[in-house]
């Protein structure tokens, strides 16, 4: 695709899409947009589709209906009024390549350094050299804080440390939006904190757009320009963090924000 930064419009985009698992509609016809920079915040009760939302865009998940577009492309091919195509493996690679995601879990290669964990994917992938993959690899560490771990092995580290590299794994990427999936909720409290601030100072960077599903809402009402309540594999309630936590509109979101504040 062409460069995710060149298009106008929105960097994401769901247009009517359908999930199904068996039966079960886990996205009803989906709208949903994200704007280039933007920082949006998806809550919600568990199941109402958030994780989905995410694994489709990472190409984790297909669709049963409707079009996903990332950066104006869509992510499968499409022939018109017809089902969908399944793309080739180099364009999901290649549409792959713009979007990082961070889980709850951490998933960082176990064998392999901390440092070698954010090198391996920018040489295999996208050809960088060694040389190149460790210098950015040592400034990405810089970033989260954790230089001095640089050849420890993730089992050395704390689960708070080893989601900063987590974090800084994705970043090697050089990705253009940066999708977090409840990256704190297999933490011991007190290392939560810390994972957090690490996403707040991602926050800041204009140009990176970030899609964040998160139950921490007083951090998501700092770092957010928008929140959007998932009900059901719908969007039922979305706009400024204010609205929502101070004045939401619809039954259902109060319930929610009174459960979980
Ligand atoms: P959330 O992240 O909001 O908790 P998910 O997106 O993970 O919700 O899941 C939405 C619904 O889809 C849930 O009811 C879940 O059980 C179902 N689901 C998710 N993945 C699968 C799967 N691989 N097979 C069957 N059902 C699934
Ligand atoms: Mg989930």
């Amino acid at each position: 695709m062409n460069d995710a930064t060149d298009n106008r419009g929105p960097i994401i985009k769901f247009d009517k899409v359908v999930k199904r698992f068996g039966d079960h509609v886990v996205l009803d016809e989906l709208d949903f947009e994200v704007q280039r920079g933007e920082k949006v915040t998806i809550i919600g009760p568990s199941g109402s589709g958030k994780s989905t939302v995410l694994r489709i865009l990472m190409t984790l998940e297909e669709i049963n209906g409707g079009v996903v577009y990332v950066g104006g492309e869509p992510l499968w091919h499409q022939r018109k009024g017809e089902s969908l195509e399944p793309a080739g493996e180099q364009h999901l690679r290649q549409m792959r390549s713009h979007l990082g995601m961070v889980f709850q879990q951490f998933n960082l290669f176990p064998h392999m350094t901390v440092l070698r964990n954010l090198t391996e994917a920018p040489v295999q992938v996208l050809g960088v050299s060694k040389a190149e993959a460790k210098q950015r690899g040592m400034e990405l560490l810089e970033m989260v804080g954790l230089t001095d771990q640089a050849t420890k092995y993730p089992h050395q580290l704390s689960g708070g440390q080893q989601q900063r590299v987590g974090i800084a794994r994705a970043l090697a990427m050089r990705p253009k939006i940066m999708l977090f999936d409840e990256p704190t909720s297999a933490l011991d409290p007190e290392l939560v904190g810390e994972v957090l601030n690490v996403i707040r100072t991602l926050a800041d960077e204009h140009d990176l757009t970030m899609l964040l599903v998160t139950h921490e809402m007083h951090f998501a009402r700092q770092v957010s320009d928008r929140i959007c309540f998932f009900d059901k594999g719908r969007i039922k309630e979305q706009g400024k963090p204010e609205e929502i936590f101070t004045a939401p509109k619809e039954a259902r979101t109060k319930a929610f924000l009174k459960a979980v504040l």
